[in-house]
């Protein structure tokens, strides 16, 4: 396999790389100031393309690669991925569901009490020395509040199992109304807003899910509410959050994602009633070799005529 050209959008985990590179011709995209250039000499020899978060194939990278079968993303979400074109073309797709929903699970229970409790405000109050002025203020009880869940998929699910176990009430909005489940459904974003404390986004980014954190579902959600998002920024209409925020018609907000990251609105850097977090939900040392693991397994199985591991496409 090792004369297959493989692309690799941006730089992403050394292992990655390095399996990439024992088994593949690899293409560092980046090390090539020049894309028209490198894509006219070498677009005929590349066959997959790795993407992730950051950099995945659009239609323009589709197009200018006429040998390509695959995309493999380093990543669950497809947003970066024209997914049409690629049907279209009958380019294979393929990401890297499961191994990384305990990790993002976890990340947005450590949001919710993190949020509640103040615990990033707290940490500064004993680093600056405050804490010897007097008490840190009271802060608001993260079990028993009641928790929304946009997107009752892989993540969805596994946030609603933790949720659980700290006594949250849970309900959720999908596309479609899960049989035998036993929390409530409301169809809205905007009922779920209304009847929740705690509104949790773990959907795909998609053209219909695009903003659907806006100003009616944000005044919903209302002064005690708390928005956590760890689906992609371009859900919430990052504006209007931020407003909401300065002017104290939301709770509180814990972001893992952001619209146009790695550019966070400074407005938010004083509010202590808001984490922000630099688009980490997945990235611990075990479920990143997970993931780095079915890229390379994806791979294999399509140079090699089996079948995909987490085909999409
Ligand atoms: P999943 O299993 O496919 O679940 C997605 C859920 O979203 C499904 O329940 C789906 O509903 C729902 N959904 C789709 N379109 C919707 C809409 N228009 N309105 C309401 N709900 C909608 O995916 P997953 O593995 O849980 O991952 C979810 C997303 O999390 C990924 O796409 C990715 O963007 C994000 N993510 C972020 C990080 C991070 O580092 N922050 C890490 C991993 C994943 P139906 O079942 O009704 O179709």
């Amino acid at each position: 396999m090792d004369s297959i050209g493989v692309l690799l959008t941006c730089p992403m985990l050394p292992y990655l790389q390095q399996e990439l590179e024992k088994r593949f011709r690899l293409f560092e995209f980046w090390q090539f100031p020049q894309r028209t250039q490198f894509l006219e000499e070498h677009s005929g020899s590349i066959r997959a393309v790795v993407g992730n978060i950051s950099a995945g194939a659009d239609a323009e990278l589709i197009e200018a690669l006429p040998k390509l079968e695959i995309v493999a993303s380093y990543s669950v979400g497809l947003d970066k991925i024209d997914l049409g074109k690629c049907r279209e073309k009958g380019i294979r797709v393929t990401n890297t569901p499961d191994v990384l929903t305990e990790d993002v699970a976890d990340l947005v229970i450590g949001l919710c009490l993190a949020v509640l409790r103040r615990i990033c405000a707290s940490d500064k109050y004993v680093r600056s020395g405050e804490w010897k002025k007097g008490d840190f203020k009271l802060t608001t009880k993260f079990t028993g509040k009641t928790v929304g869940i946009i997107g009752l998929g892989r993540i969805g699910t596994a946030i609603a199992k933790r949720a659980e176990a700290f006594d949250c009430p849970i309900s959720y909005c999908s596309r479609t109304v899960k049989p035998d489940c036993k929390y409530k459904y409301y169809p809205s974003v905007v009922e779920l807003a209304s009847n929740c404390h705690i509104l949790i986004v773990a959907c795909p980014l998609t053209p219909e899910t695009h903003h659907i954190i806006n100003r009616e579902v944000i005044d919903a959600l209302g002064p005690k509410g708390v928005l956590i998002n760890i689906g992609r920024g371009p859900h919430v209409d990052e504006p209007e959050l931020v407003s909401a925020l300065v002017e104290g018609r939301l709770g509180g907000a814990g972001l893992d994602v952001f619209e146009h990251e790695p550019e966070v609105p400074e407005e938010l850097f004083g509010l202590e009633n808001v984490v922000l977090l630099p688009h980490v939900a997945s990235a611990t040392v075990e479920t990143r070799n997970a993931m780095a693991d079915l890229v390379i397994g994806n791979l294999e199985a399509h140079f090699m005529n089996k079948p995909l591991l987490t085909p999409v496409v």
